[in-house]
């Protein structure tokens, strides 16, 4: 049978756009859908704008340490209109690129809602188009926990649009988005609470990570709040927010921003037309492939509840391209030693197993680690100290893992996850000779063990 295309490509984020450009540039027939946003979550709702309010939150800090190199500055003021627009403009300036680079690459764009109506056909718009593999990279969507009062809580998806700062925040969750939101709102001067339901958060990160990070954002001032959940939200007359927790204490907000993990986006994307099947928690189940249980529908990204990142997306996109249209270059995608940093106040660098994760995993280890105040702030009154650790294989003498709080973590990490990927052993790292003077030296200088 001859369909209108060789790919169907529902979603234009990271996996979508990928696996559509690179099927396109393999010589086939491409259609992508999308129904918000070009460029997806990373690019609207996630990773960049995030980033750049990251980068504006940091330069709170960055003002008071200039005071020790001898700058005087007149009284900082921040505006967050005037950063939301720089954002907005930076945002529609990548959904062009995003547009062009689908264009160019001879991929037919179709704006609205993609529903599948049947293993080979996707309507849109009114319209019905056949198509020989249909891709799923529709992503996910916040998940916020229905509690009474939960319609005055907001996720990501509005902090990024907020029309004004709040004067107070209580950020909700201990992964990812809690942790580097309640960064961006504590910079730029909201009074911020962290509230966590469990001990300490970012749970499955290294301990002495976590517990360093602890340290450091209540010196800072944050006020973190373990153990504890909402029962209620209640909104005041003054529009303020009254928050009573499960434990019976009352506290008040201006802003409560649930950051509680995100779902699959599957609505009304017409999957009940399919075989295609989804798990205990609604994602869609697929193969080391990606194939879903229908044989013409494929399935990458945030949607397949993996591993929720983007260059994972990317990396799912590109195999699904290889493997449907150039096979001779297609190889699974290989999902170890994965770095990724938390872009929090100071920012999280890891790759590879955590302390607990290597010794659950049975392995005898060697750990390493040091802990210093970095020498930028060594003219400053800033008492901020970075960790870095390494975890090492007693019996291999392979790093099994390197984990970072600190400047520049992520950029720093980035590197090492070559070396991990390459099998580097701690005295590959002990050869490396150092970049003096760098924080990320003490990587090849750390010596002695300090647990085995
Ligand atoms: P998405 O990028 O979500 O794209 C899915 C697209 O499908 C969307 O554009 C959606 O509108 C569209 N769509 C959905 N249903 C339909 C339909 N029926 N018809 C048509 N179109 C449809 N990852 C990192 O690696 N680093 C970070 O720093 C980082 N920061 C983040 C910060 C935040 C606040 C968030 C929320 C996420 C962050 N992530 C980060 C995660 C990253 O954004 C995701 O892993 C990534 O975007 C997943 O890509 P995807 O292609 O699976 O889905
Ligand atoms: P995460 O899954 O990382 O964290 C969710 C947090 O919410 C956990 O601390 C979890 O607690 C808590 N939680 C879940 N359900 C409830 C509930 N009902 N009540 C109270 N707390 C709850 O999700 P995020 O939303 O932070 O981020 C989604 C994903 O996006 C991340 O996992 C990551 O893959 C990606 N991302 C990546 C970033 C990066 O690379 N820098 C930045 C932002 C997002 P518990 O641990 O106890 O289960």
């Amino acid at each position: 049978m001859a369909y209108d295309f060789d790919l169907y490509v529902i979603g234009a984020g990271s996996g979508g756009v990928r696996a559509a450009r690179f099927a396109a540039g393999f010589g086939a027939k491409v259609a992508v859908a999308e129904s918000r946003y070009l460029g997806g979550t990373c690019v609207n709702v996630g990773c960049v704008p995030k980033k750049l309010l990251v980068y504006g939150a940091h330069f709170a800090e960055d003002f008071e340490q200039s005071q020790g190199f001898g700058w005087s500055l007149g009284e900082a003021n921040f505006d967050w209109a005037t950063l939301i627009a720089n954002k907005d403009r930076e945002i529609n300036r990548l959904n062009d690129i995003y547009r062009n680079l689908l264009v160019a690459s001879g991929v037919t764009l179709h704006e609205g809602h993609a529903k599948i109506v049947g293993p080979h056909e996707v309507e849109i718009n009114g319209e019905r188009h056949t198509a020989k593999h249909i891709l799923v990279a529709t992503g996910g969507w916040p998940q916020i926990p229905e509690i009474p009062g939960h319609e005055h809580a907001i996720s990501s998806n509005q902090a990024f649009f907020l029309k004004e700062l709040p004067k107070r925040v209580l950020v909700v969750g201990g992964g990812y988005i809690a942790v580097e939101f309640a960064g961006i709102f504590h910079g730029l001067g909201a009074e911020t609470t962290l509230l966590y339901r469990g001990d300490l958060f970012l749970r499955g990160f290294d301990g002495a990570v976590r517990k360093h990070l602890q340290e450091e954002l209540t010196k800072r001032g944050m006020n973190l709040q373990f153990n504890a959940d909402i029962e209620r939200i209640e909104k005041q007359v003054d529009g303020s927010l009254s928050v009573t927790l499960k434990d019976g204490r009352e506290l008040q907000t201006d802003c409560v921003f649930y950051a509680t993990g995100r779902r699959p986006m599957v609505d009304n994307l017409g999957l009940e037309n399919t075989q295609v099947t989804l798990d205990k928690k609604g994602f869609v189940e697929v193969d080391e492939q990606y194939q879903t249980a229908e044989p013409s529908i494929l399935a990458i990204g945030d949607v397949i509840g993996r591993v929720q990142l983007t260059p994972v997306a990317l990396a799912e996109g590109m195999a699904v391209a290889r493997r449907l249209f150039k096979p001779e270059q297609y190889r699974l995608v290989d999902y170890k030693m994965i770095p990724t940093a938390v872009f929090s106040l100071p920012t999280i660098g890891t790759v590879g197993l955590s302390e607990e994760q290597a010794r659950e995993e049975g392995y005898e280890v060697q750990i390493f680690e040091s802990r210093f105040r970095p020498m930028k702030l060594t003219l400053t009154e800033c008492q901020e100290r970075t960790l870095m650790k390494l975890v090492v294989d007693a019996k291999t003498d392979k790093v099994l893992g390197c984990h970072m709080v600190g400047p520049d973590a992520g950029e720093i990490v980035q590197g090492l996850a070559i070396a991990l990927k390459a099998g580097a052993t701690k005295r590959d790292f002990d050869e490396t000779i150092g970049v003096h003077p760098t924080a990320a030296e003490e990587f090849v200088t750390m010596r002695t063990p300090v647990a085995g």
